[in-house]
């Protein structure tokens, strides 16, 4: 008899498992896929940490969560500055002193804010409905057209003015020379990958692999005195009022016979033409010296059901179908959602860790 059946071995299943094992619970941890890590699983090729669904960096900034993690892993002091390219041109993100330095041959942020300010003002938005109007008075209309317009809409899939506008809220604008993506105090990446932090997370507690939740419970009833669920909320329930909608990521992954392809872990390729939003270079995270490398290629594309879901796209009409699924999750005394599948919120992996700890708080203390 297990204490918890948790389904996900994601990092909110492999904090909970963690958590409840050292407090003397019996866990059993299944996955349908064939590893543990959920998406930030880490694939060995040509002696290099691919992140083989899409690129994690950590960052926060609350020590107690960068302490936490770092019980796990030694975590270098990598600094994600990505890198637009809009044709052939080349700018830095986040959008800053460098990026309005190169778009306008300007010096001082007092230039850069005078022609921002004048770019507003002609936008004259009287009120910020969408994605388009809030990133238009927040940058203007150069910083807009050349970097976020495409983007955007190859990663949603949706017209800029058809997207809500807290998406773009998740990006800094400075006016200093500083180009660290992240505000956050903290930030690095595990050297040597992100299994060990999981592979350590799920010492001590059962692990089945290859096996749905379905199929587990189908053969083994009365198993579990409770679960934690980090698969999709309505799948969960059978889809039964209707899919939430997902957007979903393909990467094209390959090795290249050079030491260096893009000098920089992240490209993001923000012209309407390329089909893909960004290129990673996966050694750039560890600072790899091996002769080869090895890039990804992302192509955003809508998820349908035997796909995986990465992106929940946390519109009106999602919103509601959540709700739903919330009120008949409120019914169940012994399963428990969480997670960004379980919630249907796009989680950093430090408010996934926090997630998983008020859970653990609330649950075993
Ligand atoms: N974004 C953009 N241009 C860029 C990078 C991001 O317009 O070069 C927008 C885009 O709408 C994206 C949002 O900012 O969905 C958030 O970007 P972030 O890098 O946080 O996305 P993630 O890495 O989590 O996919």
């Amino acid at each position: 008899m297990y204490d918890y059946l948790i389904v996900g071995a994601g990092l909110f299943g492999a904090t909970f498992a963690h958590e409840a094992t050292r407090r003397g619970k019996k866990c059993l941890v299944i996955d349908r896929r064939s590893s543990v890590g959920g998406n930030i699983y880490c694939e060995k090729i040509e002696g290099i940490n691919v992140h083989k669904y899409g690129a994690h960096i950590f960052h926060t900034s609350k020590k107690e969560i960068w302490e936490y993690v770092g019980q796990f892993a030694e975590f270098n002091n990598f600094v994600n500055s990505p890198i637009a390219r809009y044709k052939d041109e080349i700018y830095n993100l986040p959008f800053n002193m460098n990026t309005f330095s190169r778009l306008w041959n300007i010096k001082t942020p007092q230039e850069a804010k005078k022609i921002i300010d004048r770019q507003r003002a002609e936008c004259n938005l009287k009120e910020i409905t969408n994605l388009e109007d809030q990133a238009l008075s927040l940058v203007g209309k150069d910083v807009y057209e050349k970097l976020i317009k495409g983007y955007t809409e190859k990663q949603w899939g949706r017209k800029c003015d058809e997207l809500p506008s807290f998406i773009i809220k998740r990006l800094p604008l400075r006016f200093t020379y500083n180009n660290n993506y992240f505000s956050d105090k903290y930030q690095g990446i595990p050297e040597g990958g992100y299994n060990q932090i999981i592979e350590k997370m799920l010492d001590g507690s059962d692990i089945l692999l290859n096996t749905t939740y379905q199929d587990y419970i189908a053969a083994h009833p009365d198993t579990f005195k409770k679960v934690i669920y980090t698969g999709c909320i309505d799948e969960y329930f059978g889809y039964k009022y209707g899919e939430l909608e997902y957007r979903t990521v393909r990467f094209e992954t390959e090795v290249l016979d050079t030491d260096n392809y893009q000098g920089v872990a992240v490209v993001n390729y923000t012209e309407a033409e390329v089909p893909y939003t960004r290129i990673i270079e996966h050694k750039h995270f560890e600072f790899g010296t091996q002769p080869k490398t090895v890039i990804s290629r992302e192509y955003p594309c809508e998820w349908h059901k035997g796909i995986e879901p990465y992106y929940p796209i946390n519109n009106d009409k999602n919103n509601e179908l959540l709700l739903k699924y919330q009120a008949d999750a409120d019914q169940l005394s012994n399963v428990i959602f969480g997670g960004r599948l379980g919630g249907y919120k796009y989680y950093d992996m430090d408010k996934t860790i926090e997630a998983a700890l008020a859970l653990v708080k609330q649950e075993l203390n």
